[in-house]
């Protein structure tokens, strides 16, 4: 029987081994995408993916990877529209913030490359999660993180209790100018595929996005 992503993200939080390899893997990707010189100025826009008009996918390590990080600090998705974990127009989750977060800029300059480095960064977390027999799920991020809240069938050790210092401004406007191919972006028919088997027919449109 197939397991219930909190099962899924809870073995992969536990594990020791995934956390070395998704904090190699994350620095590599940090360093790679800084050796491109991307531009950030939308000041975390992006991660209002209903105003940007796009949405953010993860695997099941980044998921695990992010409990570990973020299970004392964590914040419940409130509607469907922002990340929670964006403040003040700034990521309070950068240190475990996915992968699709890292490599999305709304730079002009960055279309060139986005695609291609999201597809093999894509298949660096399958090989990783195959590695470590975690069962790959490739899901949207809100609803991920409201399964993983509802917790079924698994203990992450998620702390009901923090109470964040700032909250979040009701919105943060997109600067004007963009070019936003988002829905273009890194969506290959067989992802679309995947996601839309493992979420009922509700087809994903990958994003990601980045908030300095
Ligand atoms: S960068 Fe990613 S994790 Fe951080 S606030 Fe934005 S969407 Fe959320």
């Amino acid at each position: 029987m197939s397991q219930s992503l909190g099962e899924i993200v809870g073995q992969a939080s536990e594990s020791d081994a995934i956390a070395s390899q998704m904090r190699s893997f994350y620095a590599e990707l940090d360093q790679t995408i800084a050796a491109h010189a991307p531009v950030c100025t939308n000041r975390g826009a992006c991660c209002q993916f209903g105003r940007y008009g796009h949405r953010l996918y993860v695997t099941s390590v980044e998921l695990g990877y992010f409990v570990r990080g973020l299970r004392a600090q964590w914040r419940p998705p409130a509607g469907d529209d922002a990340c929670p974990y964006q403040v003040g127009g700034m990521c309070t989750a950068r240190e475990h913030r996915p992968m699709g977060c890292r490599v999305f800029f709304c730079d002009p300059n960055a279309q060139h490359w986005q695609n291609e480095e999201y597809e093999r960064q894509l298949a660096a977390l399958k090989r990783i999660g195959a590695e470590h027999d975690v069962e790959y799920r490739y899901v949207e991020w809100l609803s991920a993180l409201s399964e993983i809240e509802e917790n079924p069938g698994a203990n992450l050790g998620i702390s009901r209790d923090f109470k964040p210092v700032f909250e979040a401004p009701e919105s943060v406007d997109p600067p004007r100018g963009f070019v936003l191919e988002l829905t273009q972006v890194r969506q290959t028919d067989s992802h679309r595929q995947q996601g839309a088997a493992q979420h009922g027919g509700n087809v994903p449109s990958t994003r990601e996005s980045h908030a300095d």
